[in-house]
């Protein structure tokens, strides 16, 4: 059965290329009905924090990628925080050492130093040249004598390591390329070399999707696993390995998560839907077939197909990214969207936090006038905050009034007051007519001069959601108000 897994470090906020890391893992997950194991790689002690463990799990539950085994679900596999699984790596490098898979190398970082410059200036490969690799042990107490300590490293075969990546097919490191590699610090701290590779093995990963960052990490992790799998540590599987292409950012450099649209909770912020932005990330190296762009999770799920990753750099566009995202907002149903207006309503100060009948009421009908202008949450906040703020709270643009509230706008002002003053029925087609009877027919107005002071006026801005609903949902009394407001 196939047991994927997503492993981020705690180390602050997500980047939008591991969100994509853990998409396709979920989504191979769901196509093959098998397990999404979710895994916290917090061996590092110094750069982790709790409030990035708790941030990591709430960016994962708020992306809906729902995980089989981990922290918060369990799972027969676990503990799933490597910070809790110490006693298994010290224990596992004590087993590789004995079975003389991994040694003690006693070199200080001056003399490593040394010897690759050395190999520099001669033009050999300056990794780790195996002079520690097989000390007699009078050698090793001599250095022990001496007060040196040291460190473990991973012998690696004399050979080729050749595998074959689901994305990029077949792959070849010379072993002039790979050598032997630190899996335990000299203060007996194990590093990611050891840690993810036996947490795959101990977790029975049969499959690791990451980035093509990580694909020189791959050469050393197999032969690492043929050992595990020789001392019957693990699941007994070697997992198979593909490398989701480099996503690029502005400049086509790498995007960082210090770029802006870099990392996750930029979106999540401003607003984007979690399936938008999923949809968008799944269009980095991989399409559902044809030129199809929107899809639902669901539909990725049942169509995701790891061979067709393309292994070339994706180039990440925030203006695409953004306009999938308001393609799924069109797509809600309003109702929906309006429970997911709410928060973004509530910080801003516009509804209370347990809002009222007549703000949710309010929000209903407001919902849908801006569902098909807004690319992101957050916007709507300032196109419907007109209707939220109290007549205190309103101010008009001071920019947007001095353009169109002139002599000649307070004109146009004074006469749509006339009109609506004793309109009844007030609803979006008698305010439509009666405007334009006053404004268009009575004082002979191209509609754009007809309506854009009275829609300052009442709205406080010259882009506001269409007019006349906005009036009607205003409500006659509000609205008389803000004319006489303006004419004040
Ligand atoms: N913790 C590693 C990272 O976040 C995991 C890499 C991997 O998938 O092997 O980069």
């Amino acid at each position: 059965a196939v047991r994927v897994r997503f492993c981020p470090s705690p180390t602050g906020n997500l980047h939008v290329g591991n969100v994509r890391t853990a998409l396709f893992n979920w989504a191979f997950a769901r196509h093959h009905g098998g397990t999404f194991v979710f895994r916290v790689e917090d061996t590092d002690a110094a750069r982790d924090s709790e409030e990035s463990y708790q941030g990591l799990l709430d960016a994962l539950r708020w992306l809906g990628l729902d995980w089989d085994e981990g922290p918060e679900v369990g799972g027969d596999l676990g503990p799933y925080r490597q910070s809790e699984r110490m006693p298994l790596y010290a224990e596992v490098a004590k087993k590789l050492i004995d079975a003389g898979y991994a040694y003690y190398a006693y070199d200080t970082p001056e003399e490593l130093e040394e010897r690759r410059e050395t190999a520099r200036a001669e033009g050999r490969s300056s990794g780790y040249d195996g002079l520690h690799r097989d000390l007699t042990d009078e050698q090793r107490a001599a250095y022990e004598a001496e007060g040196r300590k040291p460190v473990v490293r991973f012998r690696m075969p004399d050979e080729a390591i050749v595998f074959e990546d689901l994305v990029r097919g077949e792959v070849t490191f010379e072993p002039e390329h790979v050598s032997d590699y630190v899996i335990l610090r000299a203060n007996g701290q194990p590093l990611y070399t050891l840690t993810n590779p036996v947490d795959d093995a101990t977790m029975g990963i049969t499959h690791v999707l990451r980035g093509e960052d990580l694909l020189s990490s791959t050469p050393r992790q197999i032969p690492l696993h043929r050992a595990l799998v020789e001392l019957g540590i693990g699941e007994g599987v070697v997992p198979e390995y593909g490398h989701l292409p480099f996503v690029m950012g502005p400049g086509n450099r790498k995007l960082s998560k210090r770029d802006p649209g870099g990392g996750l909770a930029d979106y999540r912020d401003r607003g984007f839907l979690p399936e938008g932005l999923l949809n968008y990330l799944a269009l980095l190296g991989w399409s559902i077939g044809g030129d199809r762009e929107i899809f639902s999770l669901q539909e990725m799920a049942e169509a995701f197909d790891i061979g067709r990753v393309n292994p070339n750099p994706a180039q990440f566009d925030p203006k695409k990214c953004e306009a999938v995202n308001a393609q799924h907002i069109r797509d809600l149903p309003v109702e929906d969207l309006a429970t997911r207006l709410l928060p973004y309503l509530a910080d801003a100060g516009l509804v209370g936090s347990e809002p009222s009948e007549a703000e949710l009421a309010l929000l209903a009908a407001a919902t849908p006038l801006v569902n098909e202008r807004i690319t992101v949450l957050s916007e709507a906040v300032e196109m419907l905050a007109f209707l939220f703020v109290s007549e205190d709270g309103f101010a008009v643009d001071p920019d947007d009034g001095a353009k169109t509230l002139t002599d000649d706008g307070l004109t146009v002002v004074r006469a749509a007051r006339d009109a609506l003053a004793g309109l009844d029925p007030f609803d979006t087609a008698s305010i439509e007519a009666a405007l334009r009877a006053a404004l268009v027919d009575g004082l002979g107005l191209k509609p754009r001069n007809a309506f854009g002071p009275v829609r300052v006026a009442v709205s406080g801005r010259r882009i506001s959601p269409p007019l006349f609903e906005s009036i009607e949902l205003l409500g006659k009394e509000r609205t008389l108000s803000r004319l006489d407001s303006a004419l004040a």
